[in-house]
């Protein structure tokens, strides 16, 4: 079965507000970027659907979901609101579509699930907002997708999911939400030291739980080497109905909000080592802070998923995608030609620390189980 992408046009006509982090285009330019490539056969496109204020009650108070729909309606929130729901605050603001845009990333997370209840492999980069907490935001997520996929994955019937986080931050939402649930096991590679501070390494939550806090960085060597030596052997243990992975694009050397140093071809190697494991593949976005690195990022996971070669040079329709991108970010007046001309990155490689085979031998000694 080909794989199958979700996207949405509301991810292009909506922002965070000016001076956000995310307020640069994501989703919609690694769709453009996509699209230019000749890589979407559009029957493989799905216009995400919005989850409705009861699939969100399936994680969320409703007196949240409440709040964040009455926030979108009166484009305020009273300080009462924003102490008890860490909305308009803390990285978490108010804007026009502040229920739909989160709630459209969760609908399209259900779709995906309900679209790979056979099996295969689903796309949604809208997705992977996974600090977000049953009863409040946090860091820049309203709602939480990965959970509230992976209990429709568990309604479903299936018995273990495996949870694998990327993001330069730890996973937290997702790791407390299954912290005791054997049926799923998450595991989070994120840069050590760096908000929320949590998933240390001896931090297993109520035991489901395994985190690699790495040193900054981190390069394409070392990433694949964890995947060797941990992602993978804990996978094939756990041996999962579905794999879930968030694949957010903030570990990127280019990205502003990490240590970390990983060019893209890390994370497409992490796709392409994760096809095959479950008998379903579902890869979510997550953080990404710097739109070109987020945009060619996000392309080339699709292609790896289609089993397309993302290093081949972008069509002139593509480098006309990325010299459209605009950063107000310093880093972004000037940007490097490689931004505009080149999907991949130039390799990162590097030795493998101590620190890593310290931290990949001290999750191992646990186990999946
Ligand atoms: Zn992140």
């Amino acid at each position: 079965m080909r794989p199958l992408l979700i996207g949405g046009e509301i991810y292009r006509s909506s922002s965070y507000g000016r001076g956000h982090p995310l307020a640069i285009p994501r989703v919609s330019a690694a769709l453009d970027l996509i699209r230019a490539m000749g890589w979407l056969a559009e029957e493989a496109y799905i216009d995400s659907p919005q989850a409705t204020p009861e699939e969100l009650a399936g994680f969320h108070h409703p007196d949240y979901i409440a709040a964040v729909m009455e926030a979108e309606r009166d484009r305020q929130v009273s300080a009462e609101r924003r102490r008890r729901f860490n909305i308009g605050c803390n990285g978490n603001p108010v804007f026009p579509e502040i229920f739909r845009r989160p709630a459209t990333a969760c609908g399209g997370t259900l779709k995906a699930v309900e679209l790979l209840a056979e099996g295969g492999i689903v796309y949604s980069p809208a997705g992977g907002t996974h600090h977000g907490r049953p009863d409040r935001a946090s860091g820049f997520c309203y709602f939480n997708d990965p959970v509230l996929g992976i209990l429709a994955f568990l309604d479903r019937g299936l018995k273990r999911i495996y949870y694998v986080d990327v993001d330069a931050h730890h996973g937290d939402g997702v790791q407390d939400a299954f912290a005791d649930d054997p049926r799923v096991l998450t595991l989070s590679i994120h840069e050590a030291g760096r908000w929320p501070y949590s998933g240390a390494l001896d931090d297993r939550a109520g035991g489901m739980a395994r985190n690699l806090p790495v040193p900054s960085g981190l390069n394409d060597s070392e990433m694949g080497w964890l995947v060797e030596t941990v992602v993978l052997p804990l996978g094939w243990d756990f041996a999962p109905d579905a794999v879930v992975l968030q694949c957010g694009a903030d570990a990127l050397a280019d990205d502003p909000l990490s240590g970390l140093a990983l060019s893209n071809h890390a994370l497409w190697d992490v796709v392409d080592r994760l096809i095959g494991l479950a008998p379903r593949l579902l890869v979510l976005g997550g953080g990404g802070y710097n739109p070109w690195a987020v945009a060619r990022c996000w392309a080339g996971v699709w292609a790896t998923l289609n089993r397309l070669d993302p290093t081949v040079a972008p069509s002139a329709a593509a480098q006309a995608v990325l010299r459209g991108l605009t950063w107000s970010r310093s880093q972004g007046r000037n940007p490097p030609a490689h931004w505009m001309t080149t999907i991949a990155d130039s390799p990162r490689p590097g030795p493998i620390r101590d620190e890593i085979r310290t931290i990949a031998a001290a999750v191992l000694e646990r186990g999946a189980a």
